[in-house]
């Protein structure tokens, strides 16, 4: 459902992103790892071409994403989740996950409640539906942002280090839930530090190291047999 091809990206005069092919198919999981700045975030990016890519193809669901003339139409189905929850701070939880689906989708606002509700209850939430984000933990702010997500009914998500800004205690409460979404086959990509988690929930793992893809292949082949020096070397480092 996602493919990228020879994809290059530059900064200015420095190359972010060196000739990087992947693909991920419907219903996967797929987990992008590695050092900072190696380029990971900007991978995601590219994919609902929030970054532009310099050379190269990236396609969704068989689409150009960089021909795309309708970019908005095309990120309703690929949602995004970033690692600072930007709920909107003056509506209630029902509203930030209503707001989209109303605005974008059309659905009347009673329709885009009771999905919301239900989705609502898919994030633990439920309870918690008039409550104003200030009111919330981060854990339950990211939860929130994940259901808002989800309700645009999107085809593929992308998630980067969403557990990042929480307190060790809040992490576990969200990785449940993408856990849940993952089982139901919701197709993810996802950038995240959590190795258990990503060994876990992933169908295969992308190893990323200054710009380019090192090592790919099953969590096993991956955290168990890593083959190459630079991703045993990061293992040690972060295991
Ligand atoms: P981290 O684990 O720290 O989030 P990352 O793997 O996500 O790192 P990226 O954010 O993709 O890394 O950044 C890759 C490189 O691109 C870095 O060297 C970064 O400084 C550079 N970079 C990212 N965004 C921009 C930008 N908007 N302008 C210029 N350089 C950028
Ligand atoms: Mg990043």
């Amino acid at each position: 459902i996602v493919r990228l091809e020879d994809v290059r990206l530059s900064f200015g005069k420095i190359e972010v992103l060196k000739g990087i092919s992947l693909s991920v198919q419907e219903g996967q999981s797929v987990t992008l790892i590695g050092p900072s700045g190696s380029g990971k975030s900007t991978l995601l990016r590219c994919i609902n071409r929030l970054a532009v890519i310099s050379s190269g193809e990236v396609f969704f669901d068989g689409q150009q994403v960089t021909a795309a003339t309708n970019i908005n139409q095309l990120r309703t189905k690929i949602g995004m989740v970033f690692q600072h929850f930007n709920l909107f701070p003056h509506m209630t939880v029902l509203g930030n996950v209503i707001e989209a689906p109303v605005q974008v989708l059309k659905l009347t606002p009673a329709q885009a409640k009771q999905e919301a509700m239900l989705l609502l209850q898919r994030v633990g939430l439920a309870d918690k539906a008039d409550a104003f984000p200030a009111q919330l933990s981060g854990g339950q702010k990211q939860r929130v942002a994940i259901a808002r997500c989800l309700a645009m009914k999107p085809r593929v998500l992308l998630l980067d280090e969403i557990t990042s800004a929480l307190d060790p205690e809040l992490v576990g409460e969200v990785l449940a839930v993408i856990r849940e979404l993952a089982r139901q086959g919701m197709t993810m990509i996802l950038v995240t530090h959590e190795m258990q988690f990503a060994k876990e929930v992933s169908d295969k793992v992308i190893f990323m190291d200054g710009g380019k893809i090192v090592e790919q292949g099953t969590p096993d082949q991956m955290f168990v047999n890593p083959k190459n020096e630079r991703l045993r070397r990061f293992l040690r480092a972060v295991i």
